[in-house]
């Protein structure tokens, strides 16, 4: 056993109300430059849609993220041969109008225009070029609560495993369905975009396993774009190098929560210390699509077992660490009450960014062709539900439908026991069964819903105490037990899977 820390998040999708506030905190803070006008770290999309850049999702078009071949993972982009004769060329990156182009407008033509008969007005230009757009056909957010019409959200890639009926069923439009998803970079176990990188610019951090890339030795040749399937890397046409989210880490050092979660308005984010076998990463890369998610949850480890800790301390792990893991809601989320999920598991990537299906759709159900509130029967409407369970599941599972039943039944049963509890105006020996039904205790159900509730600040993010000076010390001083160079899963440096390196690393 080979013990990590990892700081990992979870988005509580339910609680997301898509006012893009954390979008704004995001770009004030660290995409408010020159080559990074149409960046957005942390973006929030309306799903069904097909996001930012657009269709990011369908790896037949951008081919990120890895693959199996004769049971090795590879990536799809690129491997030794392509990676030396893409240097100059990445065929599957997204263009400008993929993403958008940035725009501003000419505010001072308001103040300055010569006086007239006709109102000035203040038109928009590029931010790249610098010339006038006559009109302005793209935005990051363009579908913005556009995921219930045909015209944006048909296109959507989760989509394509519907039967012809269910797709005509959600676009029916008493039938209308959205929701909001926000994202950032995954600081995943396996990044495609490390993976992908020849430069070695893009690491792990050995304490917290953020992923970082090196402007000293970017060399903009935008495998990282190629190589993320979450397209969370970005090439500065004004650098010339990569740029990609931070989680903030300056803020962490200091004890303060990323930008993006500290303004999130909706209370939906939590981050917390996950402990994992770093042995057995490449087990779970290589499980069965079907499989995914569940061997990604069993190499995030208890951090209350003994076994666990003392391979933890051996492995260099404070046990400041060790606590704040231990008080960690993303364990609780993901591991204890098997209620948040990966986005696109399938990739191959492990993101360490999870999220709790959203429940709205599920609640209401169709009674005769009209749509009902649910009465608590939850198992027959999570069958009827306006946004059916295998689109969650092409989302949030890699295909397996059980794992969002799974979650969807936990919130479900909470909210009605909670129902039952606080205001008394449903039975509570049914609500009990439901509880009991889904695999939940009241007290698991009182603690599920004061952490998506109530929860205080310093409890939704768990921060641990860094120690920052230390690491570049144990680094400098070339104390090799907390070392571990970046290796292939052939021992090799270069493309390909790398075992993500120890503290001090
Ligand atoms: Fe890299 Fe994963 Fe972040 Fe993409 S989402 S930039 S692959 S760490
Ligand atoms: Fe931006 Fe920080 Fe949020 Fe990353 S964690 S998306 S850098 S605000």
């Amino acid at each position: 056993m080979d013990v990590r820390a990892q700081m990992s998040m979870v988005f509580h999708m339910d609680k997301c109300l898509g006012c893009h506030t954390c979008s704004i905190a995001c770009k004030n803070i660290c995409t408010d430059r020159k080559g990074a006008e149409y960046m957005w770290w942390n973006n929030v999309e309306t799903k069904p849609g097909t996001g930012y850049p657009t269709l990011w999702e369908d790896q037949d078009k951008y081919h990120g993220g890895w693959t199996l071949k004769n049971g090795q993972p590879r990536l799809r982009a690129t491997d030794k041969v392509r990676g030396f004769t893409n240097i100059f060329f990445q065929p599957y990156l997204p263009q400008l109008d993929d993403y958008y182009e940035p725009w501003t407008y000419r505010y001072e033509d308001l103040f300055d225009s010569p006086e007239g008969d006709d109102q000035p007005i203040a038109r928009p230009v590029s931010m790249v070029t610098g010339q006038n757009i006559d009109t302005i056909e793209a935005g990051p957010n363009w579908d913005d609560d556009m995921g219930g019409t045909p015209v944006y959200a048909e296109n959507d890639p989760n989509l394509r495993g519907l039967s012809p009926q269910e797709r005509e069923e959600l676009f029916e439009f008493q039938r209308l369905a959205f929701f909001y998803l926000p994202r950032i970079c995954n600081h995943c176990l396996n990044p495609g975009c490390v993976g992908a990188c020849p430069a070695g610019a893009i690491y792990k951090r050995g304490e917290d396993g953020i992923v970082l890339i090196s402007q000293d030795k970017c060399r903009g040749w935008r495998f990282c774009v190629s190589g993320c399937p979450y397209k969370k890397a970005y090439y500065n046409w004004n650098t010339g190098k990569s740029e990609k989210c931070i989680l903030c880490y300056p803020r962490l050092e200091s004890g303060q929560p990323p930008a993006c979660f500290h303004s999130c308005v909706g209370r939906i984010r939590y981050l917390g210390v996950v402990l994992y076998d770093a042995d057995r990463i490449e087990e779970a890369i290589k499980a069965p699509q079907g499989d995914l998610v569940e061997a990604q949850r069993r190499i995030i480890l208890d951090p209350h077992d003994p076994q666990v800790i003392a391979a933890a301390r051996a492995s260099g792990v404070p046990d400041d660490w060790i606590d704040s893991a231990q008080r960690s809601p993303v364990y609780r989320f993901v591991k204890k009450w098997r209620m948040a999920l990966p986005l696109h598991a399938e990739f191959r990537t492990l993101p360490m960014l999870f999220y709790v299906p959203p429940m709205l759709p599920v609640i209401a159900k169709i009674e005769g062709g009209t749509y009902e509130v649910s009465d608590g029967d939850i198992f027959g409407s999570l069958e009827q539900m306006r946004l059916p369970v295998r689109y969650l599941a092409s989302l949030l599972s890699a295909g397996n439908e059980e794992l969002v039943r799974e979650s969807m039944r936990k919130q479900y049963a909470v909210r009605f026991y909670m129902r039952a509890v606080k205001v008394g105006d449903v039975d509570k020996g049914r609500a009990e069964q439901i509880l009991k039904a889904a695999g939940l205790t009241a007290e698991e159900a009182q603690e599920i819903f004061y952490l998506s509730s109530l929860v205080m600040y310093n409890e939704r993010f768990v921060i641990p105490p860094y120690s920052r000076e230390y690491n570049i010390e144990v680094a400098e001083l070339g104390d090799v037990g907390h070392r571990t160079a970046p290796q292939t899963h052939k021992g090799e440096t270069g493309i390909g899977f790398r075992k993500p390196a120890r503290r001090g690393a």
